[in-house]
């Protein structure tokens, strides 16, 4: 287990370039910025949008890159700086860059990997409201998110009839009110938390108004991408709900991890938020025992828990991110000889039209 015992002080690679050097290349009228948009906004708003800009950034000469405008076109860069600066410098096969970059990879279209492989679209309720499992249903709250990842299984969603926002989410409170059985909410998207605190805050208490809805769950890359989400206006609304809420981050490589995101990890949990964390295994990037096992030490230093680790879904423009059923079963052997068992996550497939995540023995 190479370095999981100096964690995330190592791996604070704010250093690796400095920060005038990622801010000069971005254009920002001063006198353009509203006071009122806190700091995360602005960086969203100046979040990499330009491939060469994303390489110079790193010290990368385009052309050691296979990259695609093809796929760019499809589903367009985005990346916040600060998520750049924990890629390595120089290194072209940087895991944190691969998750990222559009390749040519992306223009193979392999049988079997197809537009929609989980069924989000037979299990539309009401515009934006998914109901796969009993007593959990699912928001897409918005089609935005703070980080286009490549592997993406709603990169082709067909998000522009799916706002549950049109109508000041009525519609899908209207569905949740009506059906008892459901005890939990989930945000998603998109990524939820790219919505502003007055916002989420409105529908929060909409769902608090439904005497059935115990826990809201959240699915959010954004406190990774982006950390300083985590705000004060985040953490009032957070800690005044009636609602048990859960966190749901997903981060797939230790280096995601920095330690500015430990202090802010532990103000969420300082409020009784549960904090917990979903990777898709993804060839190249985290396929190793070794990166799995410094994965979730990392996560644990940082007040996280594993909970799954998915099986890519067969998404088409995807498929270079694979790894066989038979490697992740033999990785998990290996993970589950070297962690004790809360650290070890659960290796799932989703399969449309099942009744829960399918676990995968090993
Ligand atoms: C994954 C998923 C959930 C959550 O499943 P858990 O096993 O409870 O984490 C809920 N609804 C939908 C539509 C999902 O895709
Ligand atoms: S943050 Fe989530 S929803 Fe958004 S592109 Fe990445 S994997 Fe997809």
């Amino acid at each position: 287990m190479s370095s999981s015992n100096t964690p995330s002080l190592a791996r604070d690679r704010s250093s690796s370039h400095t920060k005038d050097q990622l801010v000069a290349n971005v254009e920002i009228n001063p006198n353009a910025i509203n006071p009122l948009v806190s700091s995360w906004q602005l960086e969203y708003k100046t979040s990499i949008t330009n491939i060469e800009h994303l390489c110079q950034t790193l010290g990368l000469e385009i052309r050691q890159l296979p990259i695609s405008c093809q796929a760019n076109k499809q589903f367009p860069l985005r990346v916040p700086q600060s998520y750049v600066k924990r890629m390595q410098y120089g290194n072209p096969n940087d895991p944190l860059l691969l998750q990222v970059l559009p390749t040519s990879h992306e223009e193979k279209h392999i049988d079997g990997y197809i537009k929609d492989p989980v069924g989000d679209l037979q299990s539309i309720k009401s515009p934006g409201l998914l109901q796969k499992y009993n007593g959990r249903a699912l928001v897409l709250a918005t089609s935005r998110c703070a980080i286009h990842c490549r592997y993406c299984f709603r990169r082709h969603f067909p998000y522009s009839t799916q706002n549950p926002r049109n109508e000041g989410w009525n519609k899908a409170i209207q569905e949740l009110q009506l059906d008892q059985s459901i005890s939990e909410v989930i945000l998603s998207g998109g990524d939820p938390l790219v919505l502003d605190d007055s916002e989420l805050t409105k529908l929060i208490r909409k769902l608090e108004s439904i005497a059935h809805i115990k826990r809201l769950r959240i699915h959010t890359r954004l406190p990774v991408v982006i950390p300083n989400r985590i705000n004060d206006e985040l953490l009032r609304w957070m800690n005044s709900t009636r609602l048990q809420v859960i966190m749901v981050l997903h981060i797939n490589h230790a280096n995601e991890i920095n330690i500015e995101m430990h202090k802010l990890f532990h103000k969420l949990k300082d409020i009784n938020c549960t904090l917990l964390n979903q990777s898709v295994l993804l060839k190249n990037i985290n396929d190793q025992s070794s990166a799995l096992i410094d994965l979730s030490e990392t996560l644990f230093s940082a007040g996280v828990l594993p909970y799954y680790l998915h099986l890519l879904d067969k998404v088409d423009g995807a498929a270079h991110f694979d790894v066989s059923e038979d490697s992740a079963r033999s990785l998990m052997r290996e993970i589950s000889n070297h962690l004790p068992g809360y650290l070890v996550p659960k290796l799932v497939r989703e399969i449309a039209s099942e009744q829960s995540k399918s676990l995968i023995s090993y």
